[in-house]
């Protein structure tokens, strides 16, 4: 006889098995399957509504034909037109499915059973996900409290408390996701200044562009300062290319070699290199699209203020509003009511936000009805 088998599950790394699963915004098809509703808005994942530079769709078309060879794997005339817009050395970027693939990376070739990884509760939720999935261990610093100038946001000198002889990075989202908050330049560049030889400090800038209007630091410039410091960036949010999957480092030459050394050969693909490339050609549209963004997240805001509605301070493309957990009225019952509405938000209980949502900021009419049907379910008696 036979020892019972093992469950095929149970063959995967015991850190694996512990991993908690990641649950994007819902897409469009599912409500459709699901509720049967159509003339669905999805503001449940910060994408950009406006999309992305007519150059880079024209960029697409042109690739078309050629889809039938494997991309270039050094992505080398992303890297050139990178360098050219960055102002850094070629040698210093890393090119990503994605930032959150760029993410994995890192864990990756910087983390193992032996080390730590440092984040801020209500930081981005794949960073946990990443730093257990090496098998270490997956230090959470304590963020802002609620009721203070910045709640949830990032509490740097509780970072810097964090950190362990053994922490080999620290993720900080500026602006973070899902609150919106941000750290200012020279707390920021302070922390990185003071952080330990010993690790890497991640600053994660997905939406920084949004934020630049706002004060947040262009700390591009600071990787030439400070070597341990990796910046990432995305095409998938002011740059309109979600469904492509680009992102990058900018690192220290030797950062990037090790981050080369795993990523696997052909991680970008041709459509993704040839439209982020001739994306960086237009940063007109960027400037366009992230300053509508900004005026209709200030006229949400104004709105949401009016209805009595609090939310939390956002530098970038959502907010995190407070609508409590009451059974009828509060985030649960909302979420339902608005995906019946065709309205597909973000929950954050598995931030440990079950009184929030965070609403993306929409095209001006996809604002119109999200206000219009919240202040209508607030209202029903
Ligand atoms: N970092 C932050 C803070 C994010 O919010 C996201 C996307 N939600 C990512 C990284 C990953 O984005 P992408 O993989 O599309 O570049």
């Amino acid at each position: 006889m036979h020892e019972q088998a093992p469950h095929p599950g149970a063959l995967a790394a015991p850190a694996v098995q512990g991993l908690e699963r990641y649950v994007p915004g819902k897409p469009i098809p599912e409500l459709e399957r699901e509720y049967g509703v159509h003339d669905i808005i999805k503001l449940a994942s910060n994408e950009n509504p406006w999309g992305m530079s007519p150059v880079a769709m024209a960029a697409i078309q042109r690739a078309l034909p050629d889809l039938w060879l494997y991309p270039d794997g050094g992505a080398h005339a992303l890297k050139v037109a990178l360098s050219r817009h960055l102002d850094v050395p070629r040698e210093w970027l890393t090119i990503g499915n994605g930032s959150n693939d760029l993410l994995m990376l890192l864990a990756e070739a910087f983390l193992t059973n032996a080390h730590s990884g440092v984040y801020s509760q209500y930081g981005f939720a794949i960073y946990p996900i990443v730093i257990r999935a090496t098998g270490a261990r997956c230090l959470a610093a304590p963020a802002h409290a609620p009721g203070t100038p910045m709640p949830y946001g990032h509490d740097l000198a509780a970072l810097a408390r964090a950190i362990e002889p053994d922490t080999r990075l620290v993720f900080i989202a500026n602006p973070n996701n899902p609150t919106g908050t941000w750290v200012g330049p020279d707390a920021l560049r302070e922390f990185i200044r003071a952080a330990p030889a010993h690790t890497l400090v991640v600053l994660d800038e997905a939406y920084v562009d949004y934020a630049l209007h706002d004060g947040v630091p262009d700390s591009l410039g600071w990787v030439h300062e400070f070597p341990r410091l990796v910046l990432l960036r995305t095409f998938s949010k002011a740059w309109g290319l979600a469904g492509l999957r680009v992102g990058y480092a900018v690192s220290h030459p030797e950062v990037a070699d090790a981050l080369d050394r795993i990523r696997p050969a052909f991680n970008v693909n041709s459509l993704g290199q040839a439209a982020a490339e001739a994306a960086l050609g237009d940063t007109a549209h960027v400037q366009l699209v992230t300053t509508q963004t900004v005026a209709e997240r200030r006229r949400v805001e104004a709105a949401l203020r009016a209805l009595g509605v609090p939310f939390v301070p956002s530098v970038a493309n959502f907010l995190l509003i407070e609508v409590g957990q009451d059974e009828a009225r509060g985030a649960r019952a909302l979420n339902e009511q608005l995906l019946r509405a065709g309205i597909i938000v973000r929950p954050v209980g598995g931030y440990g936000l079950p009184g929030h949502l965070r609403v993306s900021i929409g095209l001006p009419e996809h604002n119109d009805r999200f206000l219009a049907q919240l202040t209508r379910l607030l209202h029903k008696s």
